[in-house]
């Protein structure tokens, strides 16, 4: 049996997991053999803050005409979103190093999207809060960089990830398809 999908890359990666879908357990009751495509979740994002895109697909473990399923249904996300964020792993990485770089509050002048100012700080304090939880998790695939001690932890979290990951496009898709976890 195979892990549940959480993640998925791109429209190749999510084919061969909906192909396998007879084959995957449910998350909620464990059970194979139900789950069906239930749909799309949609969302505004640093792409275009004016369209939506497809930032989930919806799996429903089916429990109609007679199927063993328990009737719940869960998401598999693509790798470069980030739930309940209207900003794509990239937007957020560009996002990150501008503060590191220059400060919060020129980093949020600078980073000119579509957020206000007060959710770009709720996410600069997600990522500070959840440094700690990412190490632990970057720590399963390599150790961390030798820096200097000036470094701020932040970003000592950030050179950890391009250390885990250095030749995705995106590290924090990267990191969040391969743990299985949303980086904030
Ligand atoms: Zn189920």
């Amino acid at each position: 049996m195979g892990q549940q999908p959480r993640f998925y890359h791109d429209d190749d990666d999510w084919n061969t997991l909906a192909e396998r879908l007879k084959l995957t357990p449910c998350p909620h009751c464990q059970r194979a053999g139900a789950l069906v495509r239930h749909g799309f979740l949609y969302g505004f994002d640093d792409r275009n803050p004016h369209r939506k895109t497809i930032r989930a697909r919806r799996i429903f473990c089916s429990n109609r005409n007679a199927r063993p399923g328990c009737g719940r249904t869960f998401s598999v996300w693509a790798a470069d979103t980030i739930r309940r964020l209207g900003l794509t792993t990239s937007g957020l990485f560009r996002f990150l190093r501008l503060v590191l770089a220059r400060g919060l509050l020129a980093g949020i002048r600078d980073f000119r999207g579509h957020l206000s100012d007060r959710t770009l700080i709720r996410i600069w304090n997600r990522f500070r809060l959840g440094g700690s939880k990412i190490r632990t998790a970057l720590m399963q695939r390599c150790a961390p960089p030798q820096l200097l001690l000036e470094h701020r932890p932040e970003a000592q979290v950030l050179a950890h990830l391009h250390t885990a990951f250095p030749d995705a496009t995106c590290p924090i898709a990267a990191f969040q398809h391969t743990m299985r976890t949303f980086f904030v």
